[in-house]
């Protein structure tokens, strides 16, 4: 807890969601220590106001709202620009694309085609030196983020994957020995979450945290900061396809934010897209639940048949305070769903409309933003940011030669025990 006769060393500190205490932040903190609830920590600037760095173009723009030490010249960040092809079509004078991705017409410069680029760089940013192993357990596109994160700046750091999620592992360049993958053959994201907790809780091996980590959170806030930025006010809709729901809270977030610095009054309503028959969000939101419902069995039934597997988490922060649940209720946001098939229709759309290859999890929130429009859901002359999750990938492969990542481990679900984590530590020269 703060103690008043010692200064801060950084420009912010944590306040939980729940019980209100404040803490100084070591860097590492993922929960509040008081016994209650599970809640998020949220991190409190010393700048209320928004006061970008205007001569920055990454994400070290918004450092007065980064929970960093130090910074990154050569980070990307979000382009956000008015769309007239897709806005076009659906008759959408206003609607605003925050595109997250590879497109260097555009200035997109993330070279990990997503935004998990955002939060990778803000996590590792807000890490103090330290000799600690950062794990992460990804279903792909975390996991690419961080390993090229991780390799370019030489942090030692455990990444584990289901197979399916290797493919998303391809870059500029080799990977430095740095960065371990360990592959999950038979796997879903839940599993490598599952085998990352357990390999964390090992002297040396630090967990990332996921939505917990307000580094994570703050780095995908900026989507709406530099939507901001370029809007000049708030949207009254944000369209985003979610599988844990981490980047929306951050938006939430980041609009309260803007909100208490303009003396803006209205929120965006967060329009959250979810690819059929993998809905657990959606379903827990229509069904008024407080958290979702439903066996593992049926959740890797359906991941199986889903076009974005990159939505795959069956365990969403939904009912911890702070989270999607809450998020939901405080913007009076709603949830969407679409089908395979119109999703995929929905990227070659965007790709026809706008100029570039998005990500199955993009198509998807195009394609409920679509839906969304016929069925009346948003007033045509709103003001709608729809976030482009990720794209450029396919441009990213034509502009360099990409080389692909080899794990260091490969396991089966099968298999796991005790003596697995062991060897995953043993690879990472600690056990
Ligand atoms: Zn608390």
């Amino acid at each position: 807890m703060n103690d008043a006769r010692k200064p801060s060393l950084r420009h912010y500190t944590l306040k939980c969601s729940y019980c209100g205490c404040q803490y100084d932040d070591d860097g590492m903190i993922l929960d509040c220590p008081a016994d209650h609830e599970p809640a998020l920590l949220r991190t409190q600037y010393a700048d209320r106001g928004f006061h970008p760095f205007t001569d920055r173009n990454g994400i070290f723009r918004y450092q007065r709202w980064l929970p960093v030490i130090g910074t990154q010249p050569d980070a990307g960040r979000t382009t956000v620009y008015h769309s007239s092809g897709l806005g076009g079509i659906l008759r959408l004078p206003n609607l605003w694309i925050a595109f997250n991705g590879f497109w260097p017409e555009r200035g997109a410069t993330l070279e990990t085609a997503t935004f998990k680029e955002l939060e990778a760089c803000t996590v590792l940013g807000r890490l103090p030196v330290s000799d600690v192993i950062l794990t992460v357990a990804s279903s792909g596109n975390t996991g690419a983020a961080f390993a090229w994160a991780c390799s370019r700046q030489q942090v030692s750091c455990l990444i584990i994957i289901p197979e399916k999620g290797l493919r998303r592992f391809r870059f500029r360049g080799s990977l430095d020995p740095c960065v371990k993958i360990v592959v999950i053959d038979d796997g879903d994201y839940p599993d490598a979450i599952e085998l990352a907790a357990a390999v964390s809780r090992l002297p040396a091996f630090l967990s990332e945290g996921g939505v917990k980590n307000v580094g994570r959170r703050d780095g995908l806030a900026t989507v709406l900061l530099s939507a901001f930025e370029e809007i000049r006010q708030l949207p009254l809709y944000y369209f985003q396809a979610v599988g844990s729901g981490t980047g929306a809270i951050a938006a939430l977030e980041a609009a309260k934010r803007l909100r208490n610095a303009m003396n803006d009054t209205v929120l965006p309503r967060l329009m959250l897209c979810q690819n059929l028959p993998f809905t657990p969000i959606s379903d827990a939101w229509r069904m008024n639940l407080r958290s979702p419902q439903g066996s593992a069995d049926d959740f890797r039934n359906a991941i199986k048949q889903v076009y974005a597997d990159e939505l795959t988490n069956w365990m969403p922060p939904y009912a911890a305070r702070g989270g999607v649940y809450d998020s939901l209720t405080e913007s009076n946001g709603d949830t969407l769903v679409t089908g395979n098939v119109a999703a995929q229709l929905a990227a070659d759309a965007f790709l026809e409309l706008e100029g570039i290859d998005i990500e199955p999890a993009a198509g998807v929130a195009v394609a409920c933003l679509q839906g969304a429009v016929a069925e009346g859901l948003v007033e045509r002359d709103a003001v709608i940011l729809l976030n482009i999750t990720g794209g450029g990938r396919q441009r990213l492969a034509r502009e360099y030669s990409l080389v692909p990542a080899e794990p260091k481990m490969r396991l089966s679900c099968k298999f796991l025990s005790e003596d697995t984590v062991h060897q995953v530590a043993a690879l990472c020269g600690r056990s």
